[in-house]
């Protein structure tokens, strides 16, 4: 046995093997069978802190975030306390958007997939109404919808909640967000007296804690704290990808990151076999890491690692615990990790002896809040990474081909090689450089020098934005969610009295949607949706009137604040200013749209005559 594995955190190794963590918190066989099959190893954080006390049918009130476990933390003991001889709904879970509910439904259905004759249902707006009543008229045991559709069904009398017993109210802060506080309110007044109620919550405005007061009883209160660390010597960048693209971006790194050894995590042990078995038919030696594997084999990979016979490992966050090897020089987080202390101890895996190391976290829209608690908790902004386009990719291989000629050239005996050129020039009369053409192209054949790369957009999230239109339903303002009419074309309304119109560094072309402006400004700033004034969308920037005299620190904290992954660095809009930077960034913006078809949907064509006779002037 060598270095490597002694190094190697002995202790967690036993544990994992030792027991399966799941089933000390009193969940039945099914649920551990299926969980088992899903490839959790152990529970999260917040599984660990919520599913006893729900076992138990005490109230919970977590704060955590997308990313956490917390479905599983909330869809376990809500379904083994199920009765399911009793065809009525018993779960109510209401989420912010329609895409967390079919999610959320989808989790349950698995997590119950050894539970015979469940049925859960999502239900939301945009769906047609009549597959639901179907399903509902047919008896399920949970509904799972969002805030507006759920308050039609009940309006309608299509859905009966006194059979309700656990009500989870999912993603709370979000709910809030897009106005459906009161609706949640109401909702929760029409189930009966006698229930369970668990709050998820990523952050606790007071909207959300009065809720909390009102309709929970004694709730245990979870918070998945987040310790201050800072690791200086790991670079730290993240990159926008959907679940979709995220191999093909992982492969792109692969191909031009200068890596000696990488440590790539992911959430299950299902998830280290697949990726390894990917990478290895992609032509990346790599193998996975994971809780299953038998201590002897699991110090067996490592140590190949070490020694540098092997170059990726995959692994989840249990087995890679304590992994000490020199040779990692980046992380790569695959699949997000359950909070800011999982991302330390990650990166930690890197930076080894002194060296310094790279670490990549790959983000989902959803998860770009736990993005920003990680910068919070580690001190560091991370950067945005651009993916390699096909062009870098190109250029990087063949930077590599002519440095493998190179030092061939330096180090190898190519005597009988160039007699056999020679001979083959001289009998053919062949151009060299047709020769060596030829060999390149032989050389190169399994690994062209200009690959055709999948397609990945070039925004991340570009389309992937999940939150879902508001419930058609609604009553209050919906300003957000009307289609931009903050932006016609060429209007720019008159500010209004007592408010101040601010400059953010976010604009089209980063596909920023006023739904987005408002999303972030009412979160990070307390301000209601309805105090917040006319948008108006640039393709750089974009204007927001906000009401006057807004508090420094607010100020100072919406500077920081990321939209569609970019900070908005916020400041007064002192209007157009041709002396100023801005202003002649501006003049150029609008010179640019002068040139656009008066119909272009972009720029107004009144104000970019204006300002081309601003600047002739
Ligand atoms: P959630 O925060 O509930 O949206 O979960 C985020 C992701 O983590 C989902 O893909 C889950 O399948 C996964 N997940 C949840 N709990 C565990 C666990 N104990 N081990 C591994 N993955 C998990």
């Amino acid at each position: 046995m060598n270095a490597a594995v002694t190094t190697y955190d002995r202790q967690r190794h036993s544990d994992v093997a030792s027991e399966n963590a799941f089933a000390s918190l009193k969940l039945n066989e099914t649920l551990l069978k299926a969980v088992a099959e899903t490839g959790y190893e152990t529970p999260s954080p917040i599984q660990k802190a919520a599913i006893p006390p729900l076992l138990e049918g005490r109230d919970v009130v977590g704060q955590a975030q997308t990313g956490t476990g917390k479905t599983a933390a909330f869809a376990l003991p809500a379904i083994q306390r199920l009765d399911l001889n009793l065809l009525h709904p018993q779960i109510l879970v209401l989420t912010p958007t329609r895409e967390l509910a079919i999610q959320v439904a989808e989790a349950m259905q698995t997590y119950a997939r050894y539970v015979k004759g469940f049925h859960v249902l999502p239900v939301y707006g945009g769906q047609g109404m009549d597959s639901q009543l179907r399903q509902l008229r047919r008896g399920v045991h949970s509904v799972v919808g969002t805030p507006g559709r759920i308050q039609d069904h009940i309006r309608r009398g299509t859905l009966n909640l006194k059979s309700i017993s656990t009500v989870v109210l999912d993603e709370a802060d979000e709910m809030l967000r897009m106005g459906f506080v009161d609706d949640v309110d109401a909702i929760l007044s029409t189930c009966p007296e006698k229930k369970q109620v668990a709050l998820f919550s990523a952050t606790m405005p007071s909207a959300i804690r009065k809720i909390a007061q009102r309709h929970l009883q004694y709730p245990v209160e979870i918070k998945i704290k987040s310790r201050s660390v800072t690791v200086s010597t790991v670079r730290q960048r993240y990159c926008q990808v959907t679940r979709r693209n995220k191999l093909d971006a992982l492969t792109r790194i692969l191909e031009v990151e200068d890596f000696e050894a990488m440590l790539i995590f992911v959430r299950t042990k299902t998830a280290t076999v697949e990726l390894a078995e990917k990478l290895e038919a992609r032509g990346f030696s790599s193998a996975a890491l994971n809780g299953d594997m038998a201590q002897a084999l699991r110090e067996r990979t490592v140590d190949r690692l070490k020694v540098g016979r092997l170059d990726i490992l995959v692994a989840t966050d249990v087995a890679a615990r304590g992994l000490d090897v020199e040779r990692v020089s980046h992380v790569v987080n695959y699949d997000i990790p359950y909070d800011t202390e999982g991302y330390i101890h990650r990166i930690g895996r890197t930076a080894r002896a002194g060296r310094s190391g790279e670490a990549i976290l790959f983000v989902a829209p959803r998860e770009r809040r736990m993005l920003r608690s990680i910068e919070k908790a580690t001190g560091h902004s991370i950067d945005m990474m651009l993916l390699p386009s096909q062009e870098d990719i190109a250029d990087h291989r063949v930077n590599q081909f002519k440095a493998l000629i190179t030092s061939t050239i330096e180090s190898e005996d190519l005597d009988t090689f160039a007699s056999v050129i020679a001979s083959y020039q001289q009998t053919l009369g062949a151009d060299l450089s047709d020769i060596a053409a030829a060999l390149a192209f032989l050389a190169q054949r399994d690994r062209p020098l200009s690959p055709k790369l999948a397609k990945i957009p070039e925004q991340g999230f570009k389309g992937e934005e999940t939150r879902g239109p508001k419930a058609p339903n609604r009553t209050h303002s919906s300003r957000n969610n009307r289609k931009p009419s903050h932006d016609r074309p060429g209007s720019v309304k008159k500010l209004q009295p007592g408010m101040e119109r601010y400059r953010l560094a976010v604009g089209r072309d980063h596909e920023v949607l006023p739904k987005h402006i408002v999303g972030a400004i009412a979160n990070e700033a307390g301000l209601d949706n309805e105090n917040i004034g006319y948008i108006k969308l640039y393709d750089t920037y974009s204007t927001v009137d906000l009401p006057g005299g807004m508090p420094k620190d607010v100020f100072q904290h919406l500077r920081k604040v990321r939209v569609c992954g970019r900070k908005l660095h916020i400041e007064l809009d002192h209007g157009f200013d041709e002396n100023t930077t801005r202003g002649r960034a501006r003049t150029a913006e609008k010179l640019k749209k002068s040139r656009k078809p008066k119909t272009s949907k972009r720029g107004g064509t009144k104000k970019v005559k204006n300002s081309t006779q601003a600047l002739k002037g």
